[in-house]
């Protein structure tokens, strides 16, 4: 028996094979969840629906987090479906193309800082909202992906690390506003992983292989793990972990000098 079984959670962010959120939904549909799944434009659709089927979930609802509407409608969609929820899995990010190249300060624009925050982080808050009566009493669980860009600056990640900032402060209010229901709320900060949304940043190929010369591990994660580590915090495993930020990274956050600096 799995350890989310039992357990309703929607899952969102789903655009390829590759994406944390289809790694994510084979890591809770192994320990036992059940699953729904939102997808953000027609185009994305048929892709949703064949992770949904490997994952025995038949329940697929639109919702482009750009416009509150379509929260409100993919809620009152999936209480069709189902009579709670025991999760929600946030696994969504944007900002223009043009934002993630080149140096921070000549990049960022007002719209395009609008637009990163909005997408990125302020729709957590929005899903949380549309999903809480549905969450009452169940001891449930939010979970959003995160990344060191962050806390660190880093060369062309721009814009999204301050969206980044605002979505692990975001983790902590959530937690503070949801913790007298006892609904938890936490991040899983994943190593980069070559996905569509990695794929706009610029110097992402960069990235990755400074990132597996420096981290313990030498290698970079899989959506698996990061799944895995999402599925927990969504079990009642991790009943005391909320407002937490959780690396799933090959330990490249813990280095200060990496191998081969200092002989
Ligand atoms: P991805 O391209 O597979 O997923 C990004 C998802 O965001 C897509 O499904 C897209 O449809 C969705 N999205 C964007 N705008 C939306 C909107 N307006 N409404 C609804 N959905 C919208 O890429 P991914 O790497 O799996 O990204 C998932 C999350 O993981 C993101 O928050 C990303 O920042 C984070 N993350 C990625 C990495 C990495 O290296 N890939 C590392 C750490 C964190």
């Amino acid at each position: 028996m799995g350890f989310l079984e039992n357990k309703k959670i929607l899952i969102t962010g789903v655009a390829s094979e590759r994406s944390i959120a289809a790694g994510t939904a084979r890591a809770m549909a192994a320990q036992g969840a059940e699953l729904a799944f939102t997808y953000q434009t027609d185009k994305l659709r048929s892709r949703v629906e064949k992770i949904a089927e490997a994952t025995g979930s038949s329940v697929i609802i639109p919702c482009d987090v750009s416009e509150d509407e379509q929260i409100t409608d993919a809620f009152k969609q999936l209480g069709k479906e189902w009579d709670g929820l025991d999760g929600i899995v946030h696994s969504i990010a944007f900002a223009p193309r043009e934002e993630l190249k080149g140096i921070f300060l000549e990049a960022v624009t007002r719209e395009g800082f609008n637009m990163a925050h909005e997408i990125s982080s302020y729709s957590f808050a929005a899903l949380a909202r549309g999903g809480r009566e549905m969450m009452e009493g169940r001891k449930a669980a939010l979970v959003t992906m995160s990344y060191i860009g962050s806390v660190r600056s880093m060369p062309g990640y721009n814009v999204m690390g301050l969206a980044k900032a605002s979505l692990e402060a975001n983790v902590r209010y959530l937690a503070q506003s949801l913790g007298p229901d006892g609904i938890r709320v936490n991040a899983v900060s994943a190593g980069p992983i070559k996905t569509l949304a990695a794929a706009g940043i610029g110097s992402f190929k960069k990235m990755i292989e400074f990132y597996e010369a420096m981290a313990p591990l030498g290698r970079s994660v899989s959506t698996e793990e990061v799944g895995n580590t999402a599925a927990f915090l969504c079990s009642d495993l991790a009943s005391g972990i909320t407002g937490e930020i959780t690396y799933v990274d090959g330990g490249f956050s813990t280095v200060g000098i990496g191998p081969g600096v200092i002989e």
